[in-house]
């Protein structure tokens, strides 16, 4: 019996260090303070507000989707205050003690920060402008762009996916072009998301394809999948090569070729 009652009161206190530890949290940043309570008046949490706003459009929000057109001013702070009282929950389910751990005390507001404004911040803000350029020489010659060096993480365990992108574009003459550093602003957008690498180069693409409207697009990445070398089968070498071959490179197997040997892979 003494037993119950001692787990009880311990899960009690430590429901309330969690509270406080979220208090804390939202105390730390003042401008999202005013964001949740103009959005969540009636106790409706952010997340849930903005799920709404998606759901009436009927469009989905996926890991990988964007979903920055939903997305408010202010929103962002409140998300990240939202993340980080259930990261703190997260962590006390963990039996970790952030109260006397000095290194963990902030962990749950420092987790928020980055998953809402640094490695999923391809979810939540618009697509990079990109100023385009009529092709006034008619260049219509092979064209590679890369190693763009990419993180991302995968959607299944959340673990982080370390890898380059090599993009091939044959421009027509009437395509428009997009300056060199927009391809990797562009290709940052799409990592910035919890996804597969599959689904990922596809949608590269897809983007590409519609942007620049090119004769042929070829994209190759390699990675480094976390998940299969920090747990799963841990195997520290593995690494996933795939690629999407369109218009051009899809048919003609000397265009292919001389992408895949121009791409500097070492
Ligand atoms: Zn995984």
């Amino acid at each position: 019996m003494p037993a119950t009652k001692t787990s009880s009161r311990k899960s009690i206190t430590s429901l309330k260090v969690a509270k406080k530890a979220a208090k804390t949290a939202i105390a730390e940043k003042p401008t999202a303070k005013k964001a949740i309570k103009s959005k969540a008046e009636d106790g409706v949490p952010l997340s849930t507000i903005i799920r709404r706003r998606i759901q009436a459009k009927k469009a989905h929000f996926h890991a990988n989707d964007n979903i920055a057109q939903f997305i408010e001013p202010g929103d962002l702070e409140g998300l990240v205050d939202e993340v980080a009282v259930k990261m703190q929950a997260v962590l006390e389910s963990l039996v970790i003690d952030t109260e006397s751990d000095h290194n963990t005390r902030n962990t749950s507001q420092r987790v928020a920060k980055m998953f809402v404004n640094e490695v999923f911040n391809g979810r939540y803000v618009e697509q990079p402008t990109l100023t385009k350029f009529p092709n006034v020489s008619h260049l219509n010659e092979l064209m590679i762009i890369g190693p763009i060096t990419v993180r991302s993480a995968c959607s299944h365990h959340l673990c982080p996916i370390m890898g380059r992108v090599w993009i091939g574009v044959l421009p027509s003459k009437e395509s428009a072009l997009i300056g060199l550093s927009k391809y990797s602003r562009l290709t940052e957008w799409v990592m910035c998301r919890p996804q597969i690498q599959e689904e990922a180069v596809v949608h590269l693409a897809d983007m590409l394809e519609k942007k620049i409207r090119p004769v042929g697009v070829a994209i190759v990445m390699d990675a480094d999948h976390f998940c299969m070398q920090w747990r799963g089968v841990k195997d520290r070498d593995s690494k996933m090569v795939n690629s999407v071959m369109r218009g051009a490179f899809l048919k003609d197997a000397n265009l292919r070729r001389e992408f895949l040997a121009l791409m500097d892979r070492r």
